[in-house]
C-alpha cells in the first residue's frame, strides 16, 4: 500500500493548520512525523484517515482518491492505532484483537473461524499470543500498546497509522514497541507514526517528515534531514549528533550542558 499526499491544505477555522504539505509513503516504509506541539501532526493523520475531509489538495491510497472510498473500503486499507489509555479495555486480549476484524463481519454475525485465525496471527506477529486470555486493563502500558497494534493487524490493512504511540510508555516499553513496529515495516507494512522523540526517527524510521508551522520543514531519510539546524528550528534547542558503532545519536546541548536548567 502507498499513500501520496499532495499539496494538502487544511483549516479548522480561518487560520490554516496545514499549508502545502506533500509526501509519499511507500510499501514497507516506516515514516516518522516530527514537529512541536500544535505543528499539525494529528490534523495530518485526521485528513489521511478521512476524519477531516474539508481539505484542499489530495490524499491518494494506492492511486485512489481517499475521499472516494467508503469507511469500510478505507478500513480495509488503513488501520489507526490509538494511544493507550488506562482502563479503556475491560476485555481480554483475544476479545480486543478480535474487534479489529469487525469490518470484515456482517453487522449481525459473530466472528467466525477466519476472524479467530486473523486474531491469532496478529497476536503472534507482535509476540503477545501468551497474553490472549489476560484482561487488557491489567497489562503494562507497553503490552497494551502491542494489543492495540495486534487489533490493527487483525483488521488486515496494509497501512498502520500511529499518532504518538510511545508517548505514555516508559523507556523500556518505548523501545520494545518500536522494535515490534520496525519488524512490521520489515515484513511489508507501510507505517506512519508521530513521535515527540527525534531519536526514535533516527533509530527506527526509513524517512522523516518534519512539520513546522503547518508546512513540511523537511522530508527525507533521517541521516539526510535530521540536522542540529532542523532540531533547533523545530524545538528551539541546540543539539549535537554523535556517531557511534550502533548508530547516530542526538545529544542535547551544544557544549554538553548548555541547555540544562
Ligand atoms: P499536533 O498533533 O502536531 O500537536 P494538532 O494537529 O493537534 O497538532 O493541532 C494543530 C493546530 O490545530 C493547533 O493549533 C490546534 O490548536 C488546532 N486544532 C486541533 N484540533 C482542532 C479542532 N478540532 N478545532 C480547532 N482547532 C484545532
Ligand atoms: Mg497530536
Amino acid at each position: 500500500m502507498s499513500i501520496e499526499v499532495s499539496k494538502l491544505y487544511f483549516a479548522y477555522d480561518a487560520a490554516p493548520v496545514l499549508k502545502d504539505v506533500s509526501f509519499h509513503l511507500g510499501k514497507g516504509e516506516l515514516l516518522a512525523v516530527l514537529g512541536p506541539n500544535g505543528a499539525g501532526k494529528s490534523t495530518l493523520f485526521r485528513c489521511i484517515l478521512g476524519i477531516e475531509s474539508g481539505y484542499r489538495g489530495s490524499v491518494t491510497l494506492d492511486g485512489q482518491d481517499a475521499r472516494s472510498l467508503s469507511p469500510r473500503a478505507r478500513a480495509a486499507r488503513i488501520a489507526y492505532i490509538p494511544q493507550v489509555h488506562a482502563h479503556a479495555f475491560p476485555y481480554s486480549v483475544e476479545e480486543t484483537v478480535l474487534m479489529g476484524t469487525a469490518h470484515s463481519v456482517s453487522p449481525l454475525a459473530l466472528p467466525g473461524r477466519e476472524q479467530h485465525a486473523s486474531a491469532m496471527e496478529a497476536m503472534e506477529a507482535v509476540g503477545i499470543r501468551h497474553l490472549a486470555k489476560k484482561t487488557v486493563s491489567r497489562l503494562s502500558g507497553g503490552e497494551q500498546q502491542l494489543v492495540l497494534i495486534a487489533r490493527a493487524l487483525a483488521q488486515r490493512a496494509a497501512t498502520l497509522m500511529m499518532d504518538e504511540p510511545t508517548s505514555s510508555l516508559d523507556y523500556g516499553n518505548q523501545a520494545r514497541v518500536l522494535e515490534r513496529v520496525r519488524a512490521l515495516a520489515d515484513r511489508g507494512y507501510s507505517i506512519m507514526l508521530s513521535t515527540h522523540n527525534p531519536q526514535h526517527a533516527l533509530s527506527y524510521a526509513d524517512r522523516v517528515l518534519a512539520l513546522h508551522g503547518g508546512q513540511a520543514a523537511a522530508c527525507g531519510t533521517p541521516r539526510d534531514v535530521m540536522t542540529p539546524a532542523l532540531l533547533e528550528r523545530l524545538y528551539g534547542v541546540k543539539t549535537a549528533l554523535i556517531e557511534t558503532e550502533t548508530g547516530l545519536f542526538i545529544v542535547p546541548g551544544k557544549k554538553g550542558r548548555e541547555n540544562c536548567v
